[in-house]
C-alpha cells in the first residue's frame, strides 16, 4: 500500500488533486488500527494547518471506499470505522463489552481458509481490557 495507489485511482477517476484527501490519505496509511471520523478530525486538527469541513471529510472518505481503496466496520452502535484495504483478509476484533475495535493478526487462518476472498473480517469478543475486569 502506498501513495501511488490513491494517484492511479485520481487518474482514472479524472478527479483534482486535493492536499486534504492526500493528507487523510497518509493518516490512514500509517495508522495500523482502524479510525473513527472523530478520530481522523483529531489527528488532521494537530498535523493539517487548514481547517477541513466535515462534509468534505465524508466526501474523501467515500471516495476512497468508492475506489475501494479502503473498508469500512461499524461497531454495535452504527459508528464508522476506515482502514486501508489490504491484500489479505483482514480480521477485527469488536469488543462485545466496550465496542472497541481492534485489527488481528491472523495470518495463519487467512491463507489457508475459505475466508480468502473476504474483505474483512469481524470477530466478536471481549477485548483483553475488558476480560480483566
Ligand atoms: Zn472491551
Amino acid at each position: 500500500m502506498s501513495i501511488e495507489k490513491l494517484n492511479e485511482c485520481i487518474k482514472s477517476k479524472k478527479a483534482n488533486h486535493s492536499r486534504s484527501r492526500e493528507v487523510i490519505y497518509n493518516l490512514l496509511l500509517n495508522s495500523n488500527e482502524c479510525l473513527s471520523v472523530s478520530q481522523i478530525t483529531k489527528e488532521l486538527s494537530q498535523t493539517y494547518p487548514k481547517k477541513l469541513s466535515l462534509n468534505s471529510l465524508y466526501r474523501h472518505l467515500n471516495f476512497f471506499i468508492e475506489s475501494e481503496l479502503v473498508i469500512v466496520i461499524q461497531d454495535d452502535y452504527k459508528r464508522a470505522y476506515y482502514h486501508l484495504k489490504e491484500n489479505n483478509p483482514m480480521f477485527f476484533n469488536i469488543c462485545t463489552n466496550c465496542t472497541n475495535i481492534k485489527k488481528l493478526d491472523y495470518k495463519e487462518i487467512s491463507a489457508s481458509s475459505e475466508f480468502i476472498d473476504a474483505e474483512f473480517i469481524t470477530i466478536h469478543k471481549k477485548c483483553e481490557k475488558c476480560k480483566q475486569k
